[in-house]
C-alpha cells in the first residue's frame, strides 16, 4: 500500500460541493480517523477492510464515497438503478434497527443530491409489500438485513447482478455462522469480485476475530487494510464491580438511583431475562423498558426511539442492541451479564462513548463470571482493576491462579487478598459521571 498523507479536512478528501455542503451543515469540522484514512481508498476503487471502534464515524466511511461515485455516474447518465429493478450499492447489515439506521444516514448526507440517489432500507418484521412497492424502479443504494432481501429477490423485486458496490457493516457479525448460508446465496447473485471493476467489496467491523479474517479472503480482491484502534484515546472509560451471586439485581438498582444516569443501556443474555430484570428492577422502584427478538417491530421501533429521545431512561436489551446503534451521548451501558464472545464485549460497550464523546462501561461480575471475564479481557487486551461497590462487597473466593482478579503486588510478602479492598467506587462514579 502506498504511502498515504492523512487529510485533516473535508475538502481534501475530494469529496464534491453538493456533500461537502451538508458535512458542514451537520458540524462535522473533520474527518474521523478512519474517514480520513478510508475515504480516498473508497473512491479510488480499492477493496477495503477496515477496522475501527464502533461510534468512529464507519457510516460516512462507506456512505459518503459510494454517494459521490453514483451521483457522478448517474450525471453522465450511466446510472444502472433506472433501467429495472437494480441495485448499484448494497450495504448488508445484521439487525433491522441497523438498517434503518444507515439509511436514514445516508439519506442525511444526500439531502443536496435533491432526490438525484433513491436508498431503500428493507428488513424483516414489517410488510415486505411495502418494501417490494419502495423497490420498483430499482434503487441507487440498498441497506438491507440478508434474510427479508433474500424474500424479496425471491419475488422478484430486485435483482443484485449489477450491485457495484457492496459493504458489508458489522461484518464479523455478518460473516458468523448465523449468516452462512444466507450470505453465500446473496454472493452467488452478485457480480464476481474476482472480475477487476465489476465490484467493490468493503468490510467495516470494529472487531476482526481470526476466524473471519481467513473469509476474508474469499472476499476481496487485494484488499487495502486499515486499522484505527484508539483504545488509549477512547473517552470510554471501563468498569468491573465484583458482587455475589444473587445481589446482581440490587447493585444495579442501587447503581441507577445513586447516579440517576439520564439514560441507561442494560445487557442481559437471553429475551426472557429482559422481562425478569424488569419486573424485579419495577419492584425497587426502577421503570425499565425491554428490547429483544421477541417483540414485534412496532414495539421495537417504540421502544428505540422512546430511549434516543430520552423518554425511556433505563433500558434492558439482548444483543440485538448490541450492534452498531447510534444513541446519542449515552452516558452508560452496563453489563448484567457478560456477552459469550469477547468481541460482543467491545460491540455493546461501544453504544457508549461514540464519536469522542464522554462514556461509561460497567461489568457487573459474580464470581461464576471471573473466569469469563478474564478470557474477555485477554481476547480484547484490557486489564481492569476490579472493585467494588461500598455496601455489597463480594465474598472472598479460592480462585485459580488463572482467574484470581489482581495480580500479586510484588515482594508484598503478605497473604493475597482474594478480593481487593473495597475502593469507593460510588465516589469515582459520581465525579466521573458522563453527565
Ligand atoms: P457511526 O460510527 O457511523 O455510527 O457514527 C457515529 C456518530 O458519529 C454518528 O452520530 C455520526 O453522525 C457521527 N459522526 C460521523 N462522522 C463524524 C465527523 N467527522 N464529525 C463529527 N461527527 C461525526
Amino acid at each position: 500500500m502506498s504511502i498515504l498523507i492523512t487529510p485533516t479536512n473535508f475538502a481534501e478528501l475530494s469529496l464534491i460541493p453538493p456533500l461537502l455542503a451538508r458535512l458542514t451543515e451537520l458540524a462535522y469540522q473533520q474527518p474521523t480517523p478512519i474517514q480520513a484514512q478510508a475515504i480516498p481508498n473508497v473512491l479510488a476503487g480499492h477493496d477495503l477492510i477496515a477496522g475501527a471502534n464502533t461510534g468512529s464515524g464507519k457510516t460516512a466511511t462507506f456512505a459518503l464515497p459510494m454517494l459521490q461515485h453514483l451521483f457522478l455516474q448517474q450525471n453522465a447518465k450511466k446510472s444502472s438503478a433506472s433501467k429495472g429493478n437494480y441495485v448499484s450499492g448494497l450495504i448488508l447489515v445484521p439487525t433491522r434497527e441497523l438498517a434503518k439506521q444507515v439509511a436514514d444516514s445516508i439519506k442525511s448526507y444526500a439531502v443536496h443530491f435533491n432526490g438525484a440517489i433513491k436508498t431503500v432500507a428493507v428488513f424483516g418484521g414489517v410488510s415486505a409489500n411495502t418494501q417490494m412497492q419502495a423497490l420498483r424502479g430499482g434503487t441507487d443504494i440498498l441497506v438491507a438485513t440478508p434474510g427479508r432481501l433474500l424474500d424479496l429477490i425471491a419475488n422478484n423485486a430486485i435483482k443484485l447482478d449489477r450491485v457495484s458496490t457492496l459493504v458489508l457493516d458489522e461484518a464479523d457479525r455478518m460473516l458468523s455462522l448465523g449468516f452462512t448460508d444466507e450470505l453465500s446465496a446473496l454472493l452467488a447473485l452478485m457480480p464476481n469480485k474476482s472480475v477487476p471493476k465489476q465490484r467493490q467489496t468493503l468490510l467495516f467491523s470494529a472487531t476482526f476475530p481470526e476466524q473471519v479474517q481467513a473469509l476474508t479472503q474469499e472476499l476481496l480482491n487485494n484488499p487495502v487494510e486499515i486499522q484505527v484502534q484508539s483504545s488509549d484515546a477512547s473517552t470510554l472509560v471501563q468498569r468491573v464491580f465484583t458482587v455475589n451471586k444473587g445481589e446482581k439485581t440490587a447493585v444495579l438498582a442501587h447503581l441507577i438511583k445513586q447516579h440517576q444516569w439520564r439514560q441507561a443501556l442494560i445487557f442481559v443474555n437471553a429475551r426472557n431475562h429482559c422481562e425478569h430484570l424488569a419486573t424485579k428492577l419495577s419492584k425497587r422502584g426502577i421503570t425499565a423498558e425491554v428490547f429483544h427478538g421477541d417483540k414485534g417491530q412496532s414495539e421495537r421501533s417504540r421502544v428505540l426511539a422512546g430511549f434516543k429521545a430520552g423518554e425511556i431512561e433505563v433500558l434492558i436489551a439482548t444483543d440485538i442492541a448490541a450492534r452498531g446503534l447510534d444513541i446519542e451521548k449515552l452516558p452508560v451501558v452496563i453489563n448484567f451479564n457478560l456477552p459469550r464472545s469477547p468481541s460482543d464485549y467491545m460491540h455493546r460497550i461501544g453504544r457508549s462513548g461514540r464519536a469522542g464523546e464522554v462514556g461509561l462501561a460497567l461489568s457487573l461480575i459474580d464470581h461464576e463470571d471471573y473466569h469469563h471475564f478474564n478470557v474477555i479481557e485477554k481476547k480484547n487486551k484490557i486489564r481492569l482493576e476490579r472493585e467494588q461497590v461500598a455496601g455489597f462487597e463480594a465474598d472472598e473466593v479460592l480462585l485459580s491462579d488463572a482467574d484470581k482478579p489482581m495480580a500479586k503486588p510484588e515482594g508484598s510478602g503478605k497473604k493475597k487478598r482474594k478480593n481487593k479492598k473495597p475502593v469507593n467506587a460510588d465516589i469515582w462514579l459520581r465525579n466521573s459521571d458522563p453527565e
